[in-house]
């Protein structure tokens, strides 16, 4: 017999995506769990998007409110901010219901599989120095378990990056090349229910302080010294040169069918593309975000693209909601959840 929504809530973080996965949910006519560090409550109460709140001092407390998540038929919805407090181990051990292939979180944690991921899916990715003294042009030099960019710093030359990096010791890193040409963050659902994949839409980041420091002549930032930080502050919504999206659809198809050897399932629900565009229109992808990306908070009320889907205000969080309902009417939920 197959099972009715009511029986089911959507829960998460309060935070990253929260707003839109909350009120997609509800768009959706599923009840739902916030999942909120007692500084932030204020925000999430505010908008009045939560039927629940569960208050925590830390989402690392995660763990030790699984059963009481799982009893209530809690659907964890993951997002960035659940990848950031909880390590891979502790995320498989969740028993509530996880929205997502648990599998590929590895995959997309770790630089090396990553890069391993989008190379068998033929993607074209910016080379990686595994000798600083190699580095013949701008370089861009990120660090482990860095969050939004933060601390990302570039070098042109050897020496450059070696008086820069005894800033920062300890720290494991990579130093890859820096494209030069157009940021762009393509999002993506794959549904498992019907073997789709979807665009959802584009954004670019806003960051500090790389995006401000053009408000100010050449002379003044050679003057003030400024050190360039990709520190992400928001996002901005974007649309793409029509021309251009069937081979973001290709990349996302390729992408998508590369994840499926890691566990004969692989990759679906949303997931986001990270490109820079070079002037010869050739996309170099340096990221794949397994999840929902904050990227997508600008179209809460739909993109362009879901808008000419759906003709509903569909926000990739509702999309979610959208694919979990109907796999509980279909009564097919084993293809939306993590063993
Ligand atoms: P991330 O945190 O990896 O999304 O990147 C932070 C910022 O660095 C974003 O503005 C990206 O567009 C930019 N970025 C990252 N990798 C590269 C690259 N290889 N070449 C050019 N820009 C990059």
């Amino acid at each position: 017999m197959s099972q009715n929504i009511n029986e089911f809530k959507i829960c998460t973080l309060a935070s990253h995506s929260a707003l839109q996965i909350l009120k997609g949910a509800r768009d959706e006519g599923f009840k739902n769990i916030a999942i909120c560090e007692r500084r932030h409550l204020r925000a999430y109460e505010s908008f009045r998007v939560a039927d629940e709140i569960i208050l925590v001092d830390s989402f690392s407390e995660l763990p030790g409110l699984d059963q009481q998540l799982k009893d209530k038929g809690g659907i964890l919805i993951p997002h960035g901010s659940l990848v950031n407090a909880l390590n891979t181990d502790e995320i498989n051990a969740l028993q509530l219901n996880y929205y997502g292939n648990k599998h590929v979180l590895p995959w997309e944690s770790d630089r090396k599989l990553q890069r391993e991921w989008l190379s068998n899916a033929g993607l074209t990715l910016p080379r990686i120095y595994s000798n600083a003294s190699e580095i013949d042009g701008p370089v861009i030099i990120k660090f482990d378990g860095a969050g939004g960019g933060k601390g990302y710093f570039l070098a042109h030359t050897p020496e450059e990056f070696e008086t820069k990096i005894k800033q920062h010791p300890e720290r494991g890193y990579i130093i890859q090349e820096y494209v030069i040409g157009a940021p762009m963050y393509m999002h993506f659902f794959q549904s498992s229910l019907t073997g789709e994949l979807e665009i959802m839409g584009f954004d670019r980041r806003y960051e500090s302080n790389v995006d401000s420091v053009g408000r100010i002549a050449a002379k003044d930032q050679l003057d003030l010294e400024i050190e360039t930080s990709y520190n992400i502050v928001g996002n901005t919504p974007l649309v793409i040169r029509e021309s251009l999206l069937s081979r973001v659809l290709e990349m996302g198809e390729r992408a998508v069918e590369a994840s499926k050897k890691i566990d004969g399932i692989g990759l679906f629900g949303p997931f986001c593309l990270e490109a820079v565009i070079t002037p010869e229109l050739e996309f170099f992808v340096f990221e794949i975000s397994a999840r929902i990306v904050a990227g997508t908070n600008p179209y809460i009320s739909g993109s362009p693209y879901t808008d000419i889907r759906y003709n509903e205000p569909m926000s990739t969080g509702r999309r979610i909601a959208r694919e979990v309902k109907l796999a509980i009417e279909q009564d097919d939920l084993e293809r939306i959840f993590s063993k």
